[in-house]
């Protein structure tokens, strides 16, 4: 592990350039496999005996270097990426789980998060009890002898809920099992989870680590810090029908589940990282220090400008003092709150969608982290699909609007919101 800064690791770690051929961008490895020296060597390979590339499905050399990339700028013993955050997330979750297994989760999640847990998930005996995660002992309240996970989001997407990492990781840890923490939103730039307790973390590097709007990607960091042998993970510590008895927990240490996530994980449900996309996601992650700064500088300056519009009738902000998770803010957060915004309009549903049809600069579409501003009304759209109370326990409600806060010049951005106030009259 690197013991340089945020800024350096983002830009050097996991990246030899003597083994690059001295080029000093990361190259893209569009190979789907590798050349073995002889059948000895590939043996060796496929049992682990010596480490290398096989077929880009499980490893491929651009994805290494963001993965031991990532691993640094979180903290982590090992990192594994994905296709998308969502392919993250539920590979983990099928590696980590099996029919009959319980989450505890944050009722404040991804609506895409959302669902697999609440609908798709169940299908295969898993289930989830959402609860307020503002109260850590609501996670307590919720374990059950087969809960195996508990599952949050940093800074909640789109209710912008700051949870209280420290207290839940306790809870965790009393319960015996893996706190997984999806810190999308928040991005190494703001918060480490792993510094609060967490045993895993989840990014979507569509978002603020590519950042540019142009790539999907997911990654796991993974700590290293969870004691798979506690007696309820016995995939851990029994020989891996899945890997010719390999037994995970004894062969890998700290690094068991990373390798789960590798040889199980991405083997059986295939959802491996484009090397082009990596690349991409590299080229973001060299900069994210400096654009998370000023994502979160202009969004607290918009929150703190709508905050004195006529129009609005409410504005959610970690950042504001006005905001109920200003407190913790100031503990988790105290860098920056990201790019986030929402806001009620005066109106509710209907001036709502005729505000998010008059902008210019904001693009109207479905995704956050982006230079570029963007702005999306939740409940016709993203999170139309859930009824009121689930709405609601979500943090959406009728009137809101999400926006992301890209790196225009912030007076262009009141301009442009100013314009679409005046134009619902
Ligand atoms: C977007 C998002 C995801 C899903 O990531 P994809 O890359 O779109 O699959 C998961 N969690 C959070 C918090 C997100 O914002």
């Amino acid at each position: 592990m690197s013991n340089q800064k945020f800024a350096t690791n983002a830009l050097h770690a996991g990246h030899d350039t003597t083994q690059t051929a001295g080029t000093r961008a990361v190259p893209i490895y569009q190979s789907t496999s590798y050349v073995f020296n002889n059948t000895d060597h590939a043996a060796n390979l496929f049992s682990l005996a010596e480490l290398g590339f096989i077929y880009t499905r499980l490893n491929n050399p651009t994805n290494q270097i963001l993965q031991d990339r990532l691993a640094a700028v979180e903290g982590g013993v090992g990192a594994v990426v994905f296709a998308s955050g969502t392919s993250a997330i539920s590979t983990g979750l099928l590696t980590l789980l099996k029919a009959g297994d319980h989450i505890v989760a944050s009722s404040s999640l991804y609506g895409g998060t959302y669902n697999l847990l609440n609908v798709t998930l169940p299908r295969l005996g898993i289930t989830t009890t959402f609860v307020d995660a503002s109260d850590p002992s609501n996670f307590a309240a919720a374990v059950q002898d087969n809960t195996r996970a508990f599952f949050v989001e940093s800074l909640g997407n789109p209710k912008l809920d700051v949870l209280d990492l420290k207290g839940i990781s306790k809870e965790a840890k009393a319960a015996q099992v893996p706190f997984i923490v999806d810190n999308t939103v928040a991005t190494p730039g703001l918060l480490n989870p792993i510094e609060h307790g967490a045993n895993l973390v989840i990014h979507s590097l569509t978002k603020y680590i590519g950042g540019q709007g142009n790539s999907l990607g997911g990654a796991i960091i993974d700590a290293g810090t969870f004691d798979w042998a506690n007696g309820k993970f016995p995939e851990f510590t029994e020989p891996s029908a899945g890997y010719h008895g390999l037994v995970y927990h004894e062969a890998l240490g700290a690094a068991a589940f990373t390798f789960k996530l590798i040889l199980e994980g991405l083997r059986d449900f295939g959802g491996a990282l484009s090397p082009f996309n990596a690349f991409q996601i590299l080229q973001g992650l060299e900069t994210l220090p400096v654009r998370i700064k000023q994502h979160s500088e202009n969004a607290l300056a918009l929150a703190e400008w709508l905050e004195s519009r006529d129009e609005v009738a409410w504005v959610n902000y970690p950042g504001l003092k006005s905001s109920q998770y200003n407190d913790l803010a100031k503990e988790y957060l105290p860098k920056g709150q990201s790019g986030i915004v929402t806001f009620g309009v005066k109106g509710g549903f209907e001036a709502a969608k005729q505000l998010t049809d008059a902008t210019q600069i904001f693009s109207l579409l479905a995704n956050i982290g982006d230079t570029k501003s963007l702005i999306i009304h939740p409940a016709s759209t993203t999170h139309q699909q859930l009824n009121e109370e689930q709405q609601e326990s979500a943090g959406v409600t009728q009137d809101l609007i999400r926006l992301s806060v890209g790196l225009e010049d912030i007076e262009d951005l009141k301009a442009d919101l100013e314009q679409a106030f005046a134009s619902i009259g």
